[in-house]
């Protein structure tokens, strides 16, 4: 059970309900470019009786096209750290080392570790100091969390983001790690467009680190379309809902509850567009009229814990 049991999450995939064994689905091996995803859908049970039906299940999911006789393989890790990190964190877990084409050619790690290019390019020294800020100061944002302080979340980031800005390059981990949490962090707090700023630049950076169909990419974008949508950034909000609404549909699945949701969220946003390019005044008018009658809807109050991967080993 210990490193074949996948954590099952509920159907948004926010909480870990239970850890299922699913032999068969235990042959795929790990690695950190994977050709499958495993995603667990609650089934659709308001259809009992309908032929719309479907049960609680978990699905081993193609990422892209795969060639007959190629091996199926899943991550067990998030993409989202260098390979040496990764390797690490298998070895800990699953009592493996990886030597997966990634880790054994590092790709991308140099992206994740990117400093800032042309004139002015910082010393190894000033990388070093901006790094070890970077660590500190997530360490301090997680305390903060567990106490509930998001003003002081908030104020940390913006401190360490401005530190960051003329040393790290646009896709460094710890940059992404820091935009990644004040953007989530402020959406919570609504104050949106400063959270759709970060979430925007979040948002490039995982799409030149993860592979176009990766499920934390996919929700990412979901979360970014969201937050743009509330600040009342229509356009950039729909295109993103319907970048991240592609990605699920490869990844989730048409069935799956959150895909059901985006695809709600994508005709909305289709129809407030249209409303805001036929007259930008009146969908001024109509926003300002309908927040005025009902409070946005509040974001879900940002986790303590690191998002649940499917993987977490049970003790
Ligand atoms: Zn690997």
């Amino acid at each position: 059970i210990s490193c074949n049991g996948f954590t099952l999450s509920d159907q948004r995939g926010l909480q870990a309900v239970g850890v299922g064994i699913f032999p068969n689905l235990c042959q795929a091996n790990h690695d950190c470019w994977p050709n499958c995803t495993v995603i667990f859908n609650n089934g659709n049970h308001e259809a009992v009786r309908s032929m719309f039906h479907t049960q609680m299940r978990i699905e081993l999911r193609a990422l892209s096209k795969i060639a007959p006789g190629d091996e199926l393989t899943v991550s067990y890790v998030d993409f989202l750290n260098v390979s040496e990190e990764r390797r690490k964190q298998l070895k800990k877990q699953y009592y493996f080392d990886c030597a997966c084409e990634h880790c054994k050619k590092q790709i991308k790690d140099d992206l994740m570790l990117a400093v800032k290019e042309g004139e002015g390019k910082p010393s190894a020294e000033m990388v070093k100091d901006v790094i070890q800020f970077s660590k500190d100061t997530l360490e301090k944002i997680n305390k903060a969390r567990m106490d509930g302080l998001y003003h002081e979340v908030v104020k940390l980031c913006r401190e360490c983001l401005k530190k960051q800005e003329p040393v790290l390059g646009d896709t460094n981990i710890y940059h992404l790690r820091i935009l990644s949490i004040a953007s989530e962090v402020l959406s919570y707090l609504q104050m949106f467009e400063e959270a759709a700023d970060y979430a925007k630049k979040m948002v490039d950076g995982y799409l030149k680190i993860y592979h176009p169909n990766n499920a934390q990419l996919g929700m990412a974008v979901m979360r970014a379309g969201v937050t743009h949508w509330h600040a009342g950034l229509i356009e950039a909000g729909h295109g993103l809902i319907c970048k991240a609404y592609a990605i699920l549909l490869v990844t989730h699945g048409p069935s799956h509850p959150i895909t059901k949701d985006l695809e709600v969220m994508r005709v909305q946003t289709e129809m407030e567009l249209r409303m805001f390019q036929q007259n930008e005044f009146m969908y001024y008018k109509m926003r300002e009229a309908a927040l005025k009658n009902q409070k946005i809807q509040v974001m879900p109050e940002p986790s303590n814990e690191p998002s649940p991967s499917l993987f977490h080993k049970k003790e």
